[in-house]
């Protein structure tokens, strides 16, 4: 096992990491940046290295430095966490080239999976269900365009093949429409990931997002930990997530987690990862590989008493899985609530300090944050400070709780989300469970016009 790990990040996952770590006995370094100096996570960690100013482009992604922070400090290892250069495979590349233990998958790996088209084709032939549309990336023909277009059938979705973080998508309903939506999803592409190839695929009108949660060591043995539904998300980004999924047939289920494991096997997969699908009319559909640990992970974690960062740490050091598919087990529900820094209704950020700060608790009742009272929430990075997690033996136990704590906790100074959260929680969409992943865009709509 590892002596010393360093972890390449920020905030709440910085925190995450560190505790899996002091359980395991592994001492840490945590990078920071000038705005992140007072953090009292960064005072908890056994050493602390400033390696740049607030500007992420000059400290959590400054490749040089973070490497140069190991190298002074003697860590072995480096998580990165998720964000900034999680999924960066030359960062993965360059910790392994300067003696590092990366914690997650192979480079080659991540920058197979990272390009979406090349990562959909593998897992096409992985045997997993994807989107319906062309194999590769848009040809440059303006009739080809629309030739493609006619043959998936309206709508369709123009995604960049470098795309992420729900960014670079445009939905496409005519054939009027295209070409522009072709051009600027383009050169949003370029800029936004430096590649300006875009695909295509059937747009999804109703669809759920389902996720799958899959561990695999060195060996080639890997194991799913089941799914999660993260279908509540405004603007691609996700705001309550569940596992397990409310009323999934659970045979379909099975099938399509233990073809997420054996993908895994078949590309010498090492580490956690997320498989991504969309789900609508009793099938799924896949639709891209996280290489990386998820925000939403406690879920899983929750209703499988499994340390996900546990295990990384372990796969990463060469152990092997230490059980099999048949030991895992799983029990009750759980339900997360992002916990962001921003009003509740307009999303603007919502920096600044905490003056006043309490955090629930009780059964089944896990807060994974790295904020305090007195803290102050930089306004360089992104607006999640905390996530609230409630575990019970059914799906309304869970909602139950996680009111109860909603209603307990105290975060004065700054505006967070919490208000949507509480009606989130009694809308009656959300308690049958099952809503797509457009409904919380259409009742934040409705709810601007009746303002
Ligand atoms: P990113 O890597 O940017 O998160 P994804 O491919 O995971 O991109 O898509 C993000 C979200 O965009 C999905 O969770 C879903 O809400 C929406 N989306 C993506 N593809 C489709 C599709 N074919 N039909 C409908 N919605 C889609």
């Amino acid at each position: 096992m590892f002596e010393k790990i360093l972890i390449a990040n920020r905030g709440e996952v910085a925190l995450r990491i560190q505790r899996t770590c002091r359980e395991l006995g592994i001492k840490t370094v945590v990078v920071h940046s000038e705005a992140d100096r007072e953090a009292k996570y960064v005072k908890l960690a056994d050493e602390s290295v400033c390696i740049g100013p607030a500007p992420p482009s000059q400290s959590y992604l400054n490749i040089p430095a973070i490497i140069s922070a190991a190298e002074v400090t003697d860590a072995e290892a480096i998580h990165p966490g998720w964000g900034f250069l999680a999924e960066n495979a030359d960062f993965a590349e360059r910790v392994e080239q300067s003696g590092f233990v990366f914690i997650g998958p192979k480079a080659e790996t991540i920058r197979l999976l990272g390009d979406k088209v090349n990562g959909k084709n593998a897992m096409k032939k992985a045997g997993l269900p994807v989107v319906p549309g062309m194999d590769g990336v848009l040809p440059e023909e303006p009739n080809e365009i629309v030739k493609v277009a006619r043959s998936i059938g309206y709508p369709v979705i123009i995604k960049s093949a470098g795309g992420g973080g729900g960014r670079g998508m445009r939905v496409v309903h005519t054939e009027a429409a295209l070409m522009t939506a072709v051009q600027m999803t383009r050169t949003e592409a370029q800029a936004a990931f430096g590649n300006p190839a875009v695909y295509m695929e059937k747009f999804l009108e109703y669809p759920r997002h389902i996720e799958f949660q899959v561990l695999a060591d060195k060996y080639r043995h890997a194991i799913h930990l089941g799914e999660r539904d993260c279908s509540l998300q405004r603007r691609h980004q996700k705001v309550i997530e569940e596992a397990p999924a409310p009323h999934l047939h659970a045979r379909s289920r099975l099938r399509i987690a233990e073809r997420c494991a054996e993908a895994c096997r078949k590309i010498g997969y090492e580490g956690a990862g997320t498989f991504e699908f969309l789900y609508e009319d009793g099938e799924f559909y896949f639709i891209e590989i996280n290489t990386r640990l998820q925000v939403e992970h406690p879920v899983t974690e929750m209703i499988t008493s499994i340390d996900i960062v546990q295990l990384q740490i372990r796969i990463a050091a060469g152990e092997r899985l230490p059980f099999k598919q048949r030991d895992v087990q799983f029990r009750g529900h759980a339900i997360e609530c992002r916990i962001n820094a921003e009003d509740p209704y307009r999303f603007t950020p919502s920096p600044g300090r905490i003056t006043s700060y309490h955090m629930p608790g009780g059964p089944g009742i896990r807060v994974d944050s790295h904020a305090y009272n007195g803290y102050f929430v930089p306004p360089h990075y992104d607006s999640l400070i905390g996530k609230i997690i409630a575990c019970g033996d059914t799906r309304e136990q869970a909602i139950a709780r996680l009111n109860i704590a909603l209603s307990e906790t105290v975060i004065e100074g700054i505006k967070t989300n919490i208000p949507l959260h509480q009606e989130l929680l009694r809308d009656a969409a959300f308690l049958r469970g099952g809503a797509s992943i457009h409904y919380l865009e259409q009742k934040l709509a409705k709810l601007a016009r009746e303002e």
